[in-house]
């Protein structure tokens, strides 16, 4: 799959990054792991803190998936509100996964502590503003509900977000303890931290067959090469449906510009991750070398040659929707980018267990929050893994009931 097309920003600030053989012999473990990226790379990390044997094979390079397009806004408020995922799992089951987010939060930050790459990650609060008018009432529910489930986060109106902003809009949700970090430092921190605990990672190594046995799965590399493991994680992201097709999946486009870096960030209280309730949305953050990214305008194609014929309106079109917000701060565009972008019909990632894939979990942490779904479901299945059972694996795996069945 063209995964991403444009220039991307995240592959510059790694100066010499990482490199890793190809498999050239026929091995075996206790588990491997399709794919290098966030997912891939959060999954290896839990199972060798734990003593496992991991192999990790990416058919690119590692961390060239969606990874090095991740705007890495760290979250736990998805583009399913709260009060939507409740209508359509149940409170108890949408409370459940926002807590398993904002604990994820917490646990990338502490992996962030112990790698060997210093991934950048920044705490952040965010402002998530009412769009239209009449966004209004939805925004006071949330925060009822998110008030009554004991999450940080204050609802704010037209004159308490001019007073901080330069800009007015009627009401908004002002999320405490977000982050933004480096997607690609954390996976290429996270790789070293591992490869150096014993796990093998091989690059330019693409899984292209399997078998099946009683206690165990072969998969097969384009050169013939098998690599036996007893349990096996397909972290292939957006690429995973050459593995199964999913049918709660959806594929889009998103659109991303990171500007050049800016002298004075003074009118942006706090340097918020900023978002909205329009949909598609814009979003916004700044990076540690004072870049502002600008993100969202999606539009519904999964079409390579359609996505890239819109990258360059798509540029234009958030750097003004900053501008209607900052016109105060200049910015210029210096890299641009259209990216394929997976969610799901009924808005929770999912885990993939197939009858006709035994000993494997499929991850797909696909929605806005990619990175945090990455680490709550890289979790649930070590866990599975490491224990037999993980008591969250039934919020996430694709046999759930769903309003779209
Ligand atoms: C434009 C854009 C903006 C985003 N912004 C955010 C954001 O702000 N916050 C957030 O949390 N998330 C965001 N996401 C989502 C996030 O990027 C993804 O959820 C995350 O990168 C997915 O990681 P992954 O490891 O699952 O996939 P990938 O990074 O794509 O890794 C999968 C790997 O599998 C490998 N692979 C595939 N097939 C095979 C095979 N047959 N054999 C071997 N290897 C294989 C690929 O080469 C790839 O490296 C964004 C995504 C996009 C596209």
């Amino acid at each position: 799959m063209d995964l991403q097309s444009g220039k991307l920003y995240w592959p510059t600030t790694m100066v010499n990054p990482p490199s890793y053989p190809k498999l050239e012999e026929d091995i075996s473990c206790d588990v491997l792991i399709i794919g290098a990226g966030s997912s891939g790379a959060q999954c290896a990390n839990f199972l060798s803190d734990q003593g496992l044997s991991v192999v990790i094979v990416d058919k690119r390079k590692t961390g060239e998936g969606s990874t090095s397009t991740n705007t890495a806004l760290i979250q736990y408020a998805g583009e399913k509100s709260f009060v939507s995922l409740s209508h359509s799992f149940g409170e108890k089951v949408a409370a459940r996964h926002l807590k398993l987010c904002e604990e994820a939060i917490n646990e990338i930050e502490r992996a962030c502590q112990k790698l060997p790459i210093d991934p950048d990650f920044t705490r952040r609060d965010s402002l998530y503003y009412a769009s239209y008018q009449a966004d209004v009432s939805a925004l006071k529910d949330e925060h009822a509900l998110l008030q009554k489930h004991g999450f940080k986060v204050d609802l704010w109106d037209k004159q308490h977000i001019s007073e901080v902003y330069p800009f007015q809009k009627e009401a908004a949700l002002y999320y405490h303890d977000d982050a933004e970090m480096n997607p690609l430092k954390y996976v290429y921190g996270l790789l070293e931290k591992v490869k150096a605990q014993g796990v093998m990672i091989f690059e330019n190594t693409e899984i292209t067959g399997k078998r099946f046995e009683k206690d165990y799965a072969i998969f097969y590399t384009k050169e013939r090469r098998e690599i036996r493991a007893k349990h096996v994680i397909i972290a292939a992201g957006y690429e995973d449906a050459d593995f199964k097709v999913e049918r709660n999946a959806t594929l889009s486009s998103s659109y991303a510009v990171i500007t050049k870096p800016i002298n004075d960030f003074s009118s942006w209280y706090k340097r918020t991750l900023i978002w909205e309730t329009a949909r598609p949305y814009v979003y916004m953050r700044t990076t540690a070398d004072n870049r502002v990214i600008i993100g969202g305008m999606d539009k519904d194609t999964a079409y390579a040659e359609t996505r890239d014929s819109k990258i360059r309106a798509s540029k234009n079109k958030l750097i003004e929707e900053f501008n209607k917000l900052f016109t105060d701060i200049q910015v210029e565009p210096e890299y641009y980018l259209g990216a394929f972008y997976g969610g799901t019909h009924d808005g929770l990632p999912v885990i993939g267990q197939y009858e006709s894939y035994p000993h494997c979990y499929i991850i797909m942490a696909y929605g806005d929050n990619g990175t945090v779904y990455n680490s709550v479901l890289a979790n649930i299945v070590s866990e599975k893994i490491l224990k037999g059972s993980s008591p969250d694996m039934e919020i996430y795996l694709q046999s759930r009931p769903t309003v779209f069945q």
